[in-house]
């Protein structure tokens, strides 16, 4: 595999080479006694990893996008007042997701690199009787990570549901369901989970199970529908076979293997762990004098980091250096500042080698940007960062 280009990007990651055995082993039947038990399995290890004790996990075939949708068709009835935390582009596409669902939506904003502050939450709240509330862990667009806890307990206070995008987070960053009061999280296979793409999971905590179950507007999504699944998740955990769509065969088998990996490293190690390698990254950054779009310090992720390109260079001209010198990063994806930074994921199966073979690659190309710096100071700064935590 010597012709291998690291995958540095905020999903897909790269994957455990157990988990991708798990996903080319011959594909069994959906009701095969030992699938069977590798769905019930994966249900009972996700209430782990999103450390919920009594919520209802769900796994479908699908992406992040339609963990997000499937919230909405459930959870969302025509003239529902919703609030939506924005920090980037996915709280702007909850916020059109929802609109379709026939909710008022307001969102609560700030500008690029920040992130709402909990006195702007909760002036929101006080104004208005919101039904749910929904926020971005960490919005991949800026690498802003978002006050989770904080904002659960505003929500709760105010008689409100709170629904955390954890597609860029969960199993990178610290999210406890049940402690916080978080009333659903969702993601998706490909990013921090650790599967290749194609699995949407998601866990329903009690209050928000009642708000579906209590819900008067009949649900207009045929295949999220969680009247349709909810009997499946719970025949499959009961170790029963149940059907209403065949389900991924080889990403569950490959799922239950992500989430035994997860769960032996220990969700606070693997948390410890994801802040190492981000306090290396960001230490390079510092050092190469390249800012990251998260405004503070303390609202940068620590599953990936934003940073700007210096002042004269592009991505056209830099990426493909990054990448030729052996890493591949993602280039920008929040419309405003679209051309003006880059993205480096550092989830999952990333190792410290893979960060310091990161930075080397991007001094490489900076170097070849005729970008004026030290050379070898970034790798230095991540190697002592690492040293230092
Ligand atoms: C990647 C991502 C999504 C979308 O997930 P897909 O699997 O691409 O549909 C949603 N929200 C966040 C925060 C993400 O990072």
């Amino acid at each position: 595999m010597k012709n291998r280009t690291l995958l540095m990007i905020p999903g897909p990651i790269e994957f455990e080479p157990a988990v991708l055995a798990a996903m080319g082993a011959p594909t069994t039947s959906h009701v095969a006694a030992d699938f069977i038990e590798a769905f019930g399995q994966s249900l009972e290890r996700m209430r782990r990893v999103f450390m919920s004790e009594n919520g209802q996990p769900f796994i479908l075939a699908g992406s992040g996008t339609l963990a997000m949708d499937s919230v909405g068709a459930n959870l969302v009835e025509p003239g529902d007042r919703v609030l939506v935390i924005c920090t980037g582009y996915f709280g702007d596409r909850y916020a059109a997701l929802l609109k379709r669902y026939g909710a008022q939506v307001d969102q609560v904003t700030a500008p690029v690199g920040g992130r709402p502050s909990l006195e702007d939450i909760e002036k929101a709240l006080k104004q208005q009787k919101y039904k749910i509330v929904f926020v971005t862990h960490v919005d991949t667009s800026t690498g802003v990570i978002a006050d989770v806890p904080g904002t659960a307990t505003l929500a709760a206070q105010y008689g409100a549901l709170s629904v955390v995008d954890g597609v860029c987070s969960i199993a990178g960053e610290e999210l406890n369901m049940s402690a916080w009061g978080v009333d659903v999280a969702l993601t998706a296979s490909q990013k921090a989970i650790g599967v290749p793409p194609g699995l949407a999971l998601f866990v329903v905590n009690p209050r928000a199970m009642q708000a579906f179950k209590g819900r008067k507007a009949p649900i207009t999504n045929y295949y999220a529908d969680w009247a349709n699944w909810l009997p499946v998740m719970q025949a499959y955990e009961a170790r029963q076979a149940g059907y209403f769509g065949t389900p991924a065969v080889n990403l569950v088998w490959a799922l239950n293997v992500s989430l035994g990996q997860i769960l032996e490293e220990g969700i606070n190690a693997r948390v410890e762990r994801h802040r190492v390698l981000s306090n290396a990254c960001k230490a390079a950054a510092a050092a190469l004098r390249l800012n990251q779009v998260a405004i503070k310090p303390e609202w940068a992720a620590n599953t990936m980091t934003a940073l700007r390109y210096p002042p004269g260079i592009t991505g056209a001209e830099f990426l493909p250096r990054v990448a030729k010198a052996g890493a591949y990063l993602a280039g920008g994806l929040h419309p405003d500042i679209k051309n003006e930074y880059f993205r480096i994921g550092h989830m999952g199966a990333t190792k410290i080698g893979d960060v310091l073979a990161t930075v080397g690659a991007i001094e490489f190309a900076l170097i070849q940007c005729d970008y004026r710096f030290e050379s070898g100071s970034g790798v230095s700064a991540a190697s002592k960062a690492i040293f230092r935590t």
